[in-house]
């Protein structure tokens, strides 16, 4: 007997290269209209291996929609007051458009500080708390980048969230947090939050319609924990060791996909997820900033 699929995949590879053409097309528009092509700066402290793949997979973003990229790297030596001279100057910098500090920085430097340094009209991650709070104002400036991604596939793949259960399992900065803002606000969904300290956490997620995980812990969420037709949304990647895997290694979302896929309408893989859609979502912002900074 042959195994049919009954849930959607959502592509996030495929909603990511689309997402990426469009740009490439406006890009070509603001070539033709004589107006500011995208500039974004990449700040990139250290060496550390998982860091540079980041970087090197924004650059190559940049290369293949036709923004113009910067590379600033630096020591993890450098002082937290010379970093934030050099984000002062990219501030001043006229012809950058965006720009990112690739995190984590080193222990020595204050991820907060370095952030709330950031011109939140140049600040494409997101990070910033003017950006972060504009998230419930009635004119968003730029969204965090991961968050963003989440509901743009959930926009693409038409998933109705307005009057919506919604359960959020993670309540990072970065991630869980921003999101459950964005999607009352934007999404118009009854959102609950679930963190570390939630009791029960299974009495929860099986009331989601759409169950959304960022949490970086792999097979937290099994299959009776999950609501039969309900969207799953997974955010974690976590890069797990073993001889069993082709490149030594493998990374893992927080779902446990075999057992969990078969019980959803709709659910992301990982990888190939929300991952190609972060990316994606800087490149939005990028563009964002540029023609809101060029009208
Ligand atoms: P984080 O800062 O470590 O936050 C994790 C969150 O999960 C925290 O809110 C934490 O609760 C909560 N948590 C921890 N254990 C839990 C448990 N057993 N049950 C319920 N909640 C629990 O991580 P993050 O930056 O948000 O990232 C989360 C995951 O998403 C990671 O795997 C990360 O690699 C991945 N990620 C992927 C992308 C992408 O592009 N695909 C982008 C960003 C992040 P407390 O707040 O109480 O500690």
């Amino acid at each position: 007997m042959v195994d049919e699929k009954t849930y959607t995949l959502i592509d996030g590879r495929k909603i990511a290269t689309q997402i990426k053409e469009e740009i490439t097309q406006r890009v070509q528009e603001l070539k033709q209209e004589e107006k500011k092509i995208p500039h974004l700066a990449i700040i990139l402290v250290g060496d550390d291996g998982a860091s540079q793949t980041y970087v090197d997979h924004k650059v190559k973003a940049c290369k293949e929609v036709g923004f113009h990229y910067t590379m600033m790297r630096f020591a993890d030596t450098i002082s937290e007051d010379k970093l934030l001279k050099h984000i002062d100057q990219v501030n001043k910098d006229s012809d950058v458009d965006g720009f990112i500090v690739q995190l984590p920085l080193p222990a020595h430097i204050s991820v907060e500080k370095i952030t709330e340094h950031i011109r939140p009209e140049k600040d494409v991650d997101g990070f910033t708390n003017r950006n972060f709070g504009s998230i419930v104002s009635k004119n968003p400036l730029l969204m965090p980048a991961t968050p963003l991604g989440v509901m743009e596939l959930l926009k693409r793949y038409n998933v109705d969230t307005e009057g919506k259960n919604c359960v959020v399992v993670g309540a990072s900065r970065l991630v869980g947090a921003p999101l459950s803002m964005m999607l009352v606000e934007q999404g118009r969904a009854t959102v609950t939050v679930c963190h570390k300290y939630t009791k029960d956490l299974k009495s929860f997620t099986r009331q989601a319609d759409i169950l959304i995980v960022a949490v970086g812990k792999p097979g937290l969420i099994t299959e009776e924990m999950v609501k039969e037709g309900a969207v799953v949304i997974d955010v974690g990647t976590t890069r797990v060791e073993g001889s069993q895997f082709k490149n030594g290694y493998a990374i893992k979302g927080d779902v446990d996909f075999k057992n969990v896929a078969p019980k959803c309408s709709m659910i992301t893989p990982v990888p190939g997820g929300v991952g190609p859609m972060t990316i994606a979502s800087l490149l939005l912002n990028t563009l964002r900033a540029t023609e809101l900074r060029n009208p």
